[in-house]
């Protein structure tokens, strides 16, 4: 047909998958196991619908004051987006528009070469050592901008923060994107660095440690220059991107500091625990600092213990892909949760 020689052809980005049964332990998408703020569930129900009427604020102004406040920078400093996907998908395109490739981890999140590919963006992957951990010598070669997640997805490795500052000391002339949507859970942030490198893009997002991926919230920190960028091509794009419940929403989650620091700090916990476990049921994996580990069993493949986990309402992410594919990435759901989790694993490897 040959109005087809002339269409988009990519090949799309796999989310996992978001099964809906009355009974089932779900740890395959990375999403918080406890509820929002309390406050956000109080303010859901009073929503005042007729303002639904009207188009929300394109400048989503109250969420990005509450961040700034949040995070002690200027409110120009702050792009808010329909999730972390947005920010990152807007920033390729905004930030990575020269002839040379950009760099990232082979083993990532699996969006980065999706959207490189749908906005023609060369790219190239640097290999992470056996250890899984980014060797920054490796971005050291000329390139048209970086993108990483710390911690990686999905391993769950947190790279400190000299590391992440050598890659950009050694890369002045383009924008660096750290990923961030799993800081929270006992890494360092990179927002410090924001006072020396006018190249950085800091991403974050409300999906993980903040409970509220059905909201779609994310958002990006850096210089004002950078963040103009940013704003110059969304309202090139879509101007009324984040809709009224959301930005109301993610305003009250904002100012209930306690319970963020509440919840992440339980799922801390229950990491470490699931940890301990996991390795007494001959589970190894890299030391994760995100809210998920990424496992392999000395003896048992990855692909059967996902389907036989499967079988049983307990869902994991699995990627039949190089590099990957004898590991599963499980999410850290409540301490019941994963008490069920192990429970079945100890049945299943003693029948090996
Ligand atoms: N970055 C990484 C590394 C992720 O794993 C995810 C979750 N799939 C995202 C960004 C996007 O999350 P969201 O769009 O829900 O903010």
């Amino acid at each position: 047909m040959k109005w087809e020689d002339n269409v988009r052809k990519v090949v799309p980005y796999v989310a996992g998958e978001q099964p809906n049964k009355e009974r089932m332990i779900k740890l395959n998408t990375n999403e918080c196991p406890y509820p929002p703020a309390p406050g956000v569930a109080k303010l859901a129900e009073q929503l005042n619908c007729d303002a639904l009427r009207l188009y929300p604020d394109a400048n989503t102004t109250p969420l990005v004051e509450a961040l700034a406040s949040y995070y002690g920078v200027k409110k120009e400093q702050i792009f808010v987006g329909v999730g972390s996907d947005d920010v990152l998908s807007l920033a390729f395109l905004t930030f990575f528009n020269s002839e040379k490739s950009i760099l990232f981890p082979d083993v990532t999140y699996s969006f980065y070469d999706v959207w490189a590919d749908l906005y023609r963006i060369p790219y190239r992957t640097c290999a992470l050592d056996k250890d899984w951990h980014i060797r920054p010598e490796d971005y050291r070669q000329p390139n048209g901008g970086i993108i990483f997640p710390n911690p990686n997805a999905p391993t769950g490795v947190l790279e400190s923060l000299d590391m992440v500052e050598e890659i950009l000391k050694a890369n002045p002339d383009v924008v660096v994107i750290v990923d961030e949507a799993y800081i929270d859970f006992g890494g360092v942030s990179a927002l410090p660095l924001l006072e020396k490198y006018e190249n950085l893009l800091v991403v974050q997002t409300f999906s993980k440690s903040r409970a509220m991926a059905g909201l779609r919230i994310g958002f990006g920190i850096g210089n004002e220059k950078l963040i103009g960028y940013l704003n110059d091509v969304k309202f090139s794009f879509n101007s009324y991107t984040m809709n009224l419940p959301s930005q109301v929403l993610g305003v009250e989650a904002v100012k209930d500091d306690a319970y963020f620091k509440e919840i992440t700090g339980k799922i801390v916990a229950t990491r470490e625990r699931v940890k301990g476990e996991l390795k007494k049921l001959g589970f190894s994996f890299p030391d994760s600092q995100a809210n998920f580990i990424f496992a392999s069993h000395e003896t048992i493949s990855a692909s059967q213990l996902f389907y036989a986990l499967r079988e049983a309402d307990i869902y994991v992410r699995y990627w039949d892909k190089p590099r990957i594919s004898e590991s599963l990435r499980i999410t850290v759901g409540t301490d019941e949760e994963m008490d069920v989790l192990l429970a079945f694993l100890r049945d299943y490897v003693d029948r090996f």
